[in-house]
């Protein structure tokens, strides 16, 4: 039925995902700010774990920042959206896979949500949310850097530092992007 009172509340699920240090924050934050110059309600989420470099901001290995939320697990997500009509979710990777079901709320209930992170683990393995948001993404951008070992696009973060953990917070030091052939899974 034709009802011309009826807007369109179709949600879409955009992701940004690729290595380390290629630049995805700063696209999250481009797009984040052109829908604040567009009025609309924005909410941009980090996770609490990732203290690296500031609690209320995003801030990009170059500098770039704009003020978000920190969240401690995906359910926190829910919770904090309000009237939040575009949601952007950095380092998503930290949330695991309970993030795809919020994901998936979110943009049922008619919101634009932004995933950033990475989509594969130090050894090389689908790092969730990912693998299972691709399905339903309605737009993936990936990044690449550049390869630290051979110059070539870099799609892997290459962990440098040893560490058991799926999740080691880290900067410039503890990972490399690195190329297909130039990545070395981490040991199982
Ligand atoms: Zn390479």
């Amino acid at each position: 039925m034709n009802n011309p009172a009826h807007q369109s509340t179709a949600g879409r699920l955009e992701l940004i995902c690729g290595p380390m240090f290629a630049g995805k924050t700063t696209e999250l934050i481009r797009r984040i700010e052109a829908a604040r110059a567009a009025q609309e309600i924005t909410l941009a989420i980090k996770p609490a774990k990732d203290t690296r470099y500031a609690d209320q901001e995003l801030v990009t290995h170059a500098g770039g920042r704009t003020r978000a939320m920190a969240a401690a697990t995906a359910a926190d997500i829910l919770s904090a959206v309000g009237d939040a009509r575009v949601i952007g979710i950095d380092e998503a990777h930290f949330f695991g896979a309970e993030l795809s079901a919020v994901c998936l709320a979110l943009v049922a209930s008619g919101r634009r949500v932004i995933i950033v992170g990475l989509e594969f683990d130090h050894r090389g393995d689908g790092f969730e949310p990912f693998p299972t948001l691709l399905a339903h993404a309605h737009d993936t951008t990936r990044i690449t850097g550049v390869c630290s070992s051979c110059g070539g696009a870099s799609i892997h973060s290459q962990r440098m530092v040893t560490s058991a953990e799926r999740i080691h917070v880290g900067g410039i030091g503890d990972y490399e992007p690195r190329c297909a052939a130039c990545f070395i899974p981490s040991a199982r």
